[in-house]
Formats: structure tokens, C-alpha cells, sequence
């Protein structure tokens, strides 16, 4: 079972195969990881973004990582939280679930995850971390190259939250 780790940091600086963008349907970048992610990588990135043309909620693409230590950025769309009977569990696994079979079929050994839609999508984080490491599980009980999960909070309250449901 590969590992999964919670780190509270700042997700561009992570030297990891690939970090995970919690993007928007345009691709064409935001505010928020997404905004932080662009800015590190450079204009390169939008301009790959720009070709790929958009990402339906809950699915996954993958572009190089331009000037982030990563040598991928996996971007995929998070639901907006209303309320939780809008299939926001589902779609929000499905990020999980897609990045890391993107990540598996490039050969990556480690991914960094930020939190998706808690921030502004205001999905609550004790019910969007466990759906993140659920999802993560299950996802990599059948054998691949990801060797290293590693979570990154931005604040120590996600940072309790992860650690808990990870049993560290
Ligand atoms: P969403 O629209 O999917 O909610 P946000 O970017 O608004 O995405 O927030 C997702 C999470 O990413 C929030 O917990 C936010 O605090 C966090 N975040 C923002 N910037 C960074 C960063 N540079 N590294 C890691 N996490 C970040």
C-alpha cells in the first residue's frame, strides 16, 4: 500500500511528480491553489491550459508543470458545495479518482493533493477530507506506480482534520 501523508504548506513548492490544481471548467485559471499554481508555473501553463479547453466538473486533465518543481499539473474541477444532495460526493470523488489514474498513467511515484472545493466552492472539510482519503484508498489498492500520496492543507485546522482520518 503506498504511503499517504498531511502536510500543512504551500502546495506549488512540493517536489513531487505531479500536484493536483483544484481548477475551474475553463481551465483558464482562478483564484485560490489555482491562482498560486499558475503564478509558479509561469504563462506556459495557461497557454497549455488554453489548448486542452475546458474540464467538466468532476473529471481530470493533465498539462507539464512549466517552472514548479512538479513535472505535472493535474487539474481537476471540484463540485460546488449546495447542500450535498446535488452529487457533490460523487463528483468529488471522481476528482480523486481520475487524478490519480491520470497520475498512473503517466508513471508518477508521488502526487500532492490540495484540499478540493473547500475553499471557494465552501464545500465543509470533515465531509470533503473523508470522501479525499476514502477516494485515495480505494483508488490504490490495485498496484501502480504511485508510491507517495501526500495531502496539503493550508491551514492547521485541515491539517488536524487529514491527520486524524489518517489515523497519524
Ligand atoms: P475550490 O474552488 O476548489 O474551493 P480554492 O483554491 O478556493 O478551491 O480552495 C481549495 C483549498 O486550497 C483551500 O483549502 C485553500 O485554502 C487552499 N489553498 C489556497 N492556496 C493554496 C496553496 N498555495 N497551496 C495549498 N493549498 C492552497
Amino acid at each position: 500500500m503506498p504511503r499517504l501523508e498531511a502536510f500543512q504548506g504551500d502546495i506549488t513548492q512540493q517536489a513531487v511528480d505531479a500536484i493536483v490544481n483544484a481548477a475551474n471548467t475553463t481551465l483558464l485559471g482562478g483564484g485560490g491553489v489555482d491562482g498560486a499554481i499558475h503564478r509558479a508555473a509561469g504563462p506556459e501553463l495557461l497557454e497549455e491550459c488554453r489548448q486542452i479547453g475546458g474540464c467538466p466538473t468532476g473529471e481530470a486533465r493533465i498539462t507539464r508543470g512549466y517552472r514548479l518543481p512538479a513535472r505535472y499539473v493535474i487539474h481537476t474541477v471540484g463540485p460546488v458545495w449546495s447542500g450535498g444532495g446535488r452529487g457533490e460526493p460523487e463528483l468529488l470523488r471522481g476528482c480523486y479518482e481520475n487524478a490519480l489514474r491520470l497520475a498512473r498513467g503517466h508513471g508518477v511515484a508521488s502526487v500532492a493533493f490540495p484540499s478540493i472545493s473547500t475553499g471557494a466552492y465552501r464545500y465543509p472539510i470533515e465531509q470533503a477530507a473523508s470522501v479525499a482519503v476514502e477516494a485515495v484508498r480505494r483508488e490504490l489498492r490495485e498496484p501502480g506506480p504511485v508510491e507517495l500520496v501526500r495531502f496539503v492543507c493550508f491551514s492547521a485546522g485541515d491539517l488536524q482534520v487529514y491527520r486524524r482520518l489518517l489515523g497519524a
